[in-house]
């Protein structure tokens, strides 16, 4: 998970000053040791630290907490605004053109993630309705042109490409025109990326950037390098004058040094970050949700827009339904199964949740794919009928089932045990709701 580290020790840090009825300065100043060492040890930006915790100092021994009546959650609420504006206040919106298309140019050092990004960025977009171009541009690395056609493909977006022969100011500039007939209202322009930052690749980009005149050029850079690709944003908005950064692979970054470092240092915002290899682990970057995510208060929001991107709204009606009426099989055990992976890891989706930091066992928990992968082959070795009527399922077919999964009888008792359970708990809950209804109904 990211933030790891960093979320851990600032919680327990602020956890000693929460229930606090009186704060004093030398409280507030060995708080600050604390947040100090603990952003430090995230690989955040030294300079940044120093100022950060200068910002919260001042305002934490200030009126406005120590006159409040909880001056331990005025606390809190100080250090929660702060990291917020540290890492841009608001989410940065990718611009969009009066005049469409918008371009937008994509760079960045190999192995950033630059053409894995650009494929997820088209598919944000068609998300949003919007009907981008991809550009391969990219021509020195044949692979490259390669790849994002294969991205294209899998998409079902077009991809412009003249091969390798052209200049890529000059398929830059095609690509629009094409995009102006073909009324796509996103030009993403993959442009080539090297090992090092070097003139030539900063002269190339200048030249596609003044023929193109880009809305937006945006930076992909690698969480995991750290302070690293904090110096590369640098260097790149000097020379080019980026307008906001991608930062990828945030899902493998336990520190976060990069995502609290970046805007403080290049003034330039991060507006989406990477969390993961497939292409719909792209999320809008939000500060505040970010900094409440570090804080362990959670992040319900992006919980539940990830919930109605991902699961099929008639199917979980549908599923209502039956839950209502008892009638919820294994069938659908699976098909829930499915809908809540493609939400993305489970691990990332329970530490959405306010409070995750704390359930002990939750880092541990990983949650298991292969655990998950068991419980799919058992249900898969089921009949149909078993699935409809588990509780035709007698030991001889138990003994069926874990041979054909590759599982023991014991786990798939146990998973008969579960389903009983959750079936109960539905029961339940359902009844509970049903009351609701109709008490409200009487009044
Ligand atoms: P490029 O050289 O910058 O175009 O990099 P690629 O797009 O080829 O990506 C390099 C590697 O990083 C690939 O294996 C990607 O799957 C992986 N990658 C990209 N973004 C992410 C991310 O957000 N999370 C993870 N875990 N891997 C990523």
């Amino acid at each position: 998970m990211a933030f790891e580290g960093l979320a851990d020790r600032l919680q327990e840090t602020l956890r000693k000053i929460r229930g606090k009825g009186k704060v004093t300065e030398a409280d507030v100043k060995e708080m600050m040791r604390e947040v100090r060492l603990a952003l430090l040890e995230a690989d955040v930006n030294f300079k940044v630290v120093r100022d950060f915790v200068n910002r919260v100092k001042e305002r934490a021994v200030g009126q406005e907490v120590l006159k409040s009546l909880t001056p331990g959650q005025q606390v809190i609420k100080v250090v929660n605004e702060e990291l917020t504006a540290l890492m841009g206040g608001e989410n940065a919106k990718l611009a969009v053109s009066q005049r469409p298309p918008t371009v937008i140019m994509m760079v960045g050092l190999q192995g950033a993630g630059k053409t894995t990004t650009t494929g997820k960025l088209a598919k944000y977009l068609q998300k949003q309705n919007r009907n981008p171009l991809l550009v391969a541009a990219d021509i020195y690395r044949p692979a490259a042109i390669k790849q994002l056609e294969v991205l294209g493909e899998r998409l079902n977006v077009p991809v412009f490409s003249l091969g390798d022969k052209e200049s890529p100011v000059e398929i830059a500039k095609k690509a629009i025109e094409q995009a102006k007939e073909q009324h796509n209202d996103y030009v993403l322009i993959d442009t080539a990326g090297r090992l090092h930052i070097d003139e030539t690749l900063m002269g190339e980009l200048n030249q596609i950037k003044e023929a193109v005149n880009p809305e937006e050029i945006l930076l992909v850079v690698d969480a995991m390098t750290g302070q690293d690709a904090v110096n590369v944003a640098q260097s790149f908005n000097d020379q080019l004058d980026i307008t906001g950064v991608i930062l990828t692979k945030l899902d493998g970054d336990t520190r976060g040094g990069a995502a609290l470092s970046v805007k403080a240092v290049t003034g330039q915002p991060i507006k989406f970050v990477g969390m993961g290899e497939k292409l719909e682990a792209l999320e809008p970057f939000h500060p505040d949700r970010m900094a409440s995510r570090i804080l362990g208060m959670g992040d319900v929001l992006t919980l539940i827009e990830k919930a109605q991107q991902e699961v099929d709204k008639e199917k979980a009606k549908e599923l209502e339904r039956k839950i209502r009426k008892m009638e919820f099989t294994f069938d659908d055990f699976l098909e829930q199964l499915e809908q809540v992976r493609n939400m993305g890891p489970l691990d990332e989706l329970l530490g959405m949740l306010p409070g995750a930091g704390k359930v002990k066992g939750l880092k541990d928990l990983k949650v298991d794919e292969k655990k998950l992968k068991q419980v799919e082959a058992i249900v898969r070795s089921m009949t149909k009928e078993e699935k409809q009527n588990p509780e035709i399922i007698n030991a001889s077919r138990r003994k069926r089932i874990a041979q054909g999964s590759g599982t023991s009888v014991q786990d798939v008792n146990r998973l008969l045990k579960q389903f009983q359970d959750m079936k109960k708990m539905m029961k339940q809950m359902a009844n509970m709701a049903g009351k609701k209804k109709k008490r409200k109904g009487f009044k």
